[in-house]
């Protein structure tokens, strides 16, 4: 294994760079400022749409996609770098057009869609004209284990009609997001995992309601958030069922191990912001007598950030290393460790960074709030922590199954 980034991968860390540090941080706190002091927040600033026409024209767009066709060309772990960037930032992930859910469902689409759902929702997602949802956790059951889903997506005659309620479903606040993923029982009585299907529908489509955003923390993340969604009687052409019907439970395991390794690449970016700044408020503020930094056990605290931080990043890399060798399933194992590990990490660095700004730590006047939640949201999003232990576990075992005993 080589992590020394290839003359690709440096030549876009060092185009990214400039870019976040030329066009990006300067305006990024204006942003934030005039976004929360709105009425109305969930809206797009014309600001957004520059930044995005300014990274696309210097060809810094799509940079999750390897296939060069659609995106750059990168692979994942020349990705991993590239991400771990833009972390850094609340917007820039948007302005590159590499932001969750939407590489996710472009992922979906470039893989599994057919030529019409490709000319009709990926050529837009690509182009950055349009936004989209990912609707597969319910209220009313445990969606850690996906089987449970009692919405249904039912073929009948030439149309497949959609009921049932999701929530969670990041991004339907943002106005330019248009088209869901609805992922929805189809036939009870086929195998467990080829009973679900995957079903692209407008919004606009009479049936599909937003119930309410939800707060996390109290933060509602706009303009992109996070939905409740109700679905009544919706009726979509059958043809809009991604690959089939029964095929969801396959098309997930494609979605998800990308999709998550992206979270962790940009989870070490935001450890290493809050890393950064726990650095220069222990330099430069002083409290009995001594900089912060020599007070207590902050030294160690430091330091052992920079250790967590510098093992989850290499473990980021070998997980997407894998997938590049030998693709998601064979990388499941590596996978579910970094996605316990990453969040988990980025938020005790966070947290600990909080209490070195003191009451400073909790307020607005540092991204470190924002950065907390959105850390510890992605222990479960994705998976809560435990379902990936799980997942570990079991193949661990597996290598010790000629010592299991009959249940
Ligand atoms: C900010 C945010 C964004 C999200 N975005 C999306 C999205 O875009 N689309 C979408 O469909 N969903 C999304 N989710 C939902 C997320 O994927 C689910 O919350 C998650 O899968 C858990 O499902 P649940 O909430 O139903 O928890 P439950 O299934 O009820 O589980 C609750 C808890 O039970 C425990 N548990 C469950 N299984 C096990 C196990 N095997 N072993 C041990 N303990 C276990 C865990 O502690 C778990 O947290 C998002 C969630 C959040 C918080």
């Amino acid at each position: 294994m080589d992590f020394q980034h290839s003359p690709k991968a440096q030549d876009f860390l060092k185009r990214v760079k400039d870019f976040m540090k030329n066009e990006i941080e300067p305006v990024e706190e204006a942003y934030l400022r005039e976004l929360h002091s709105l009425d109305n927040k969930w809206v797009v600033l014309p600001i957004i749409e520059e930044l995005k026409a300014k990274a696309k024209a210097a060809g810094l767009w799509n940079m999750f996609l390897p296939d060069e066709h659609y995106g750059a060309g990168l692979s994942t772990l020349e990705y991993a770098a590239v991400a771990e960037l833009t972390g850094r930032s609340f917007i820039a992930p948007e302005v590159f057009n590499c932001n969750a859910p939407d590489t996710g469902n472009m992922e979906v689409l470039e893989k599994y869609g057919s030529p019409e759902q490709q000319e009709q929702w990926l050529k837009p997602l690509l182009a950055g004209e349009i936004r989209s949802a990912f609707c597969m956790t319910e209220p009313g059951v445990a969606s850690s284990d996906a089987t449970n889903m009692e919405a249904t997506a039912i073929v009948e005659g030439d149309e497949v009609v959609l009921n049932g309620r999701k929530w969670w479903s990041t991004g339907v606040g943002h106005p330019n997001c248009k088209v869901g993923i609805f992922m929805a029982l189809t036939n009870p009585d086929a195998p467990r995992h080829q009973q679900h299907s995957m079903v692209l529908f407008p919004f606009d489509a009479p049936g599909v309601k937003i119930e309410r955003m939800l707060p996390v923390f109290g933060y509602y993340d706009e303009p992109y958030g996070h939905g409740e969604v109700s679905f009544t009687n919706v009726r979509v052409p059958v043809s809009n069922i991604i690959a089939g019907p029964g095929r969801g439970f396959e098309i997930a395991q494609g979605r998800l191990g990308p999709g998550r390794i992206h979270h962790c690449m940009r989870l070490i970016g935001m450890a290493e912001k809050a890393l950064e700044l726990m650095c220069i408020r222990a330099a430069s503020r002083t409290a009995f007598h001594k900089p912060l930094m020599n007070l207590g056990g902050n030294r160690d605290i430091i330091a052992n950030a920079r250790m967590n931080i510098e093992q989850a990043r290499l473990l980021v890399f070998k997980a997407a290393w894998m997938i590049d060798k030998v693709g998601a399933m064979g990388a499941m194992s590596e996978i579910s460790q970094i996605k316990v590990i990453a969040p988990n990490m980025a938020q005790q660095i966070i947290d600990a960074a909080m209490q070195m700004h003191g009451g400073g730590g909790l307020s607005d006047d540092f991204p470190l709030t924002g950065l907390f939640t959105a850390a510890r949201a992605l222990r479960l999003a994705d998976g809560p922590d435990e379902v990936h232990r799980g997942l570990i576990a079991k193949l661990e075992m597996m290598k010790y199954k000629k010592y299991m005993k009959e249940a």
